[in-house]
């Protein structure tokens, strides 16, 4: 089977309502789908966000609160809440799910890391699905995104998860339909790239900066995920979210999105 080993990548936008409640349709058809794979034989990792907004919502706040304990309080809520419902979804569909979260130490540090990959094969071995995000609450590096930057955001997490456990594919599902050649809102006849092979200086000047037009993590952590990815020899597929069924179709090889083309891991060595 091509692409035995993928990790599938959600933001918060396409996993909670503008309230901040989870969005429980399209989890569940994430949910869905991702249990599907998995009956296929694949080996399945998600990277889904949303703990500090879940939170957020949960504890009754009326937005996303200013200060660092306060996002972490949040964060610890939220992740709670999110792994009931996806255990809950999974459960209905028959599998297994296990919660991993990562501060940049564990990644970083040769003998931490290597525990993890042991830990993510284990799981993987035995046809559970491990559902991870960073440890918002003990790591203050991701939530201050752009500061201390170790992992930084799920962007760059789930490609970080991708190298380290040899992943044949990693999808970001994401609000938007993949790399553009400028904003497709105010420039309607901006270009989708289907196909991205090389990080030229032209492609990352496209990415502009964090929270700009491409969306809430901003095209820039997308395409640092594509250069850890592709040198680790993994591609990468920016997709949108809306639509979590386009899964099948990008593991058939159909142009969704914009895929970005990591030389053979063979070639690597
Ligand atoms: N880890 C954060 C959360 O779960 C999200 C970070 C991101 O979206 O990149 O709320």
């Amino acid at each position: 089977m091509n692409e035995k080993r993928l990790v599938v990548k959600v933001g918060t936008s396409t996993l909670t309502h503008s309230s901040g409640a989870l969005n429980l349709h399209s989890m569940e058809r994430l949910v869905r789908v991702l249990s599907d794979l998995s009956g296929e034989g694949r080996q399945v990792i998600l990277v889904t966000s949303g703990a500090i907004a879940v939170g957020t919502a949960r504890m009754g706040l009326e937005q996303r609160p200013d200060s660092l304990g306060m996002k972490q309080a949040a964060a610890a809520v939220g992740q709670c809440r999110m792994m009931h419902i996806y255990d809950k979804f999974f459960t209905e569909y028959n599998r297994t799910m296990a919660q991993i979260l990562l501060t940049g130490d564990d990644v970083e540090e040769p003998s931490r890391a290597e525990h993890l990959r042991r830990t993510f094969s284990a799981l993987l071995d035995i046809g559970v699905i491990p559902v991870v995000n960073e440890n918002d609450s003990v790591s203050s590096a991701e939530i201050e995104t752009g500061r201390h930057k170790v992992l930084g955001d799920n962007d760059t997490l789930s490609a970080i998860v991708a190298r380290l456990c040899g992943a044949d594919l990693l999808v970001l599902l994401s609000d938007i339909d993949g790399l553009y050649s400028a904003d497709p809102r105010a420039t309607p006849d901006a270009k989708l790239f289907r196909q991205v092979s090389e990080l030229t200086p032209e492609i990352l000047q496209m990415a502009g900066g964090a929270g700009s037009w491409q969306g809430t993590g901003g095209m820039a952590t997308k395409l640092s995920a594509a250069k850890i990815a592709m040198e680790a020899g993994c591609d990468m597929v920016i997709a949108n979210g809306a639509n979590p069924e386009a899964l099948y179709e990008i593991l058939e090889g159909k142009k969704i999105g914009t895929r970005f083309t990591a030389r053979k891991k063979e070639e690597l060595l």
